[in-house]
This record gives structure tokens, sequence and C-alpha cells, in this order.
């Protein structure tokens, strides 16, 4: 490990001000001081945000929720608005990581988390994500837990987080704060795809933070659920998850969200897989038609192809169990 300076920020305009090419903000620290550890991340400054006033949740005019940056895992999962309006988020993040890396972790943290790809944490090892121009050990090597979606020659790296899944199928807004004042991204813009450039991950400028991310407004009636499959029950990661959210219309489904994890090299929402549902019958078999055009650019790896069997069913679980929950929404608000 190597030294490096620290210092705490106390407004969001000093943290903007610190931040440079060679510094990294933490905040909870999960992942910031693993990296720093495995060599992986070589921060000169460790600017400290953890004073900024950024840890409300407040419901706006406007029917959205906005999180700021520092609310952590635990308060967001648990937050009476989250639960009664977006249990999908809730569910997601209580999907992640243990009980105590929750405490820590935070809303912005949680999206800026890097990949678990073993190659990418392993400074010895080749990859174009830590060292452009390095290559890809991860391409010929053992990449079962690695994309099958969104994928380059560059990278297939996998976005790890749980969280970001459901954020993508709600639909969220980042707020990106720096000494200019502040700009709005989309959720699904944040992320990149690898492409010749895996090492920028996102589109976040030196100079900036995230301050906030605000939900789009809850789909009513709706059912959502989030399925996470993979190698142990709890404290692992996603092979494959879905995040599903529907409402309905009687028998037919109206509005549809479909997001994956766990196969993407970013948070996978699946638009055309949502396209292929609405007006459709609350049924298996759209569940599995919507599957099959989720996953059908899906590119295996030597050892990953079991993904794209077991993300097309999380799909169809998720959507499944979304369903018999809207049917119970609609029954308690008498609309269905
Ligand atoms: C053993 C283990 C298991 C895990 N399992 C899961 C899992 O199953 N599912 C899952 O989703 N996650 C999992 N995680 C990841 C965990 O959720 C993340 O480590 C955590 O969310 C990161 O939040 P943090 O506040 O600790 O970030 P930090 O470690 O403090 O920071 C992470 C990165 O974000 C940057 N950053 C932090 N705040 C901001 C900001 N406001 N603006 C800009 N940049 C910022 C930092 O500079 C750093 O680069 C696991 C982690 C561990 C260690």
């Amino acid at each position: 490990m190597r030294a490096f300076a620290y210092s705490r920020a106390d407004s969001v305009d000093h943290a903007a001000h610190r931040i440079t090419h060679d510094a990294a903000f933490v905040a909870g620290g999960t992942t910031l001081l693993d990296l720093i550890k495995l060599d992986v991340l070589k921060p000169k400054n460790v600017v400290d945000i953890n004073a900024l006033p950024l840890k409300r949740v407040e419901r706006l005019d406007d029917g959205r929720l906005r999180i700021g940056a520092l609310v952590t895992n635990t308060d967001l999962a648990h937050h009476p608005e989250v639960k009664r309006h977006y249990p999908l988020l809730s569910q997601a993040l209580l999907a992640g990581a243990s009980t105590q890396l929750r405490n820590m972790a935070t809303t912005a943290g949680n999206v800026m988390q890097r990949t678990r790809c073993p190659y990418y944490r392993d400074a010895a090892a080749a990859c174009n994500r830590r060292e452009p121009g390095s290559g890809c050990d991860a391409r010929g090597g053992l990449n079962r837990l690695n994309a099958v979606l969104g994928g380059s020659d560059a990278c297939v790296a996998v976005h790890p987080s749980d969280m970001c899944v459901a954020m993508a199928a709600i639909g969220a807004t980042l707020t990106l704060s720096s000494a200019d004042g502040e700009r709005e991204v989309a959720f699904g813009d944040f992320h990149r795809l690898p492409g010749d450039t895996p090492h920028i991950e996102h589109d976040l400028a030196d100079g900036e933070l995230i301050t906030a991310i605000t939900l789009e407004p809850p789909l009513a009636p709706a059912g959502s659920y989030y399925l996470k499959l993979r190698d142990r029950a709890s404290y692992e990661f996603a092979l494959a998850s879905a995040a599903a959210q529907l409402s309905l219309d009687g028998e037919m489904i109206g509005e549809a969200r479909v997001a994956l994890g766990g196969v993407g090299t970013k948070p996978w929402r699946c638009p055309d897989a949502e396209a292929a549902l609405v007006g459709q019958p609350a049924q298996i078999a759209t569940f599995e038609r919507a599957a099959e055009i989720a996953l059908r650019d899906a590119t295996p790896l030597e050892h990953n192809a079991f993904k794209i069997p077991l993300a097309r069913q999380s799909i169809v679980r998720a959507l499944r169990e979304a369903t018999r929950l809207a049917r119970d929404e609609g029954k308690q608000e008498g609309q269905v």
C-alpha cells in the first residue's frame, strides 16, 4: 500500500476544488481502501467527503425522490419512502454485500464502485481498464464471472452493483457538482460501455462529484421484484440478476421496466424487452419472449455461456413475481 495525503472537505465547493486526476474522494471507503491496498488505485490525495450535507432523502413536489450522495445503503434500504414506493430498490440494496458493509457504503460510492473482475483487482495481470493498453487477461482466462453483454475486445468486466440495476429500471438522474455549478446526467448515460477505452468508466469529469441521485416517480399500481442469482445465498456478487417493474391494466401489462445485473459491462436496462411486454397479457409466454429479446445480443466467453439462460430465467421469474405483487396491489386499491 502506498502512502497518500488525507484531508477532509467541509463544503461541496471545497471538495470539488480538491479533486484532480491523482486524487480520490472517500465516502464509506469499502471499495476505495481495498483497491488502494491491492495497488490497483494509487491516489496521491484522498479527500474525505463524509462531513458534506448530502445525507437526506426527500420527496420533491413533482413526485420524484432525491437521495443525497452520502445516504448509506442501509439507511436508503430502510427509508419509509423507499420501502413504500420503491421496494425494488430496497430489495436490491439488501441483496448486496453484508450488513456491516451496507452500514458504511454510500449511494454515490455504490454507483462508482469498480468491477470485481479478478484481473482488474490483480495488479500483476494485464487489464486495459486498470492500465490502458496492457491487454485483457480475462478474455482468454478464467472468465466465468465476466460479461456477456456490452463487452469489447479491450474489456469484458461486469459492473457489480445491485443498487444500480434497480435504479436503471426505475429511471433516475444524477446531479454532478463542480466549482462551475451543477449538471444533470440520466442514469443510463452515466456508466460507459468499455469500447476501446475501458479505463473511462463514467461521465464524471475531474473536479466533479456526485451530490444526489433523483428517482423517477413510482409506477402505480405496480409490482416489482429484484431477483439475484449467485454462487452462495449471501455476501456474494450476482452471476445474473433482474430488476422487473410493471403496472397492470386488468390482465394486460401497462408499463414495464426491466434491467439486468451480473451480465453486463454496465447496469443493463432492456428497452426492447420492455417494449415486448407493454400491451401484452401478463403471462409466462410473454415473459419468456421478453427474456429472449433481452439476451439476443449476448456473446459468451469460454467459461460463462451458462449466464445467458440464467439471465433469461432471472427475467422470467422477476416478472412473474412482479405481476403477482401488482395484482395484490391492484386488489388493495380496488383496481384489478
Ligand atoms: C466484500 C464486499 C462485498 C460486496 N458485495 C456487494 C454486492 O453484493 N452488491 C453490491 O452492489 N455491492 C457490493 N459491494 C460493493 C459495495 O456496495 C461498495 O463497496 C460500496 O457501495 C461503495 O460505497 P462507499 O461509500 O464505501 O465508496 P468508497 O469506497 O468510499 O468510494 C468508492 C468510489 O467512489 C468514489 N466516490 C465516492 N463518493 C463519491 C461522490 N460523492 N462523488 C464521486 N465519487 C465518489 C470514490 O472516490 C471511489 O472511487 C461489496 C463490497 C465488498 C467489500
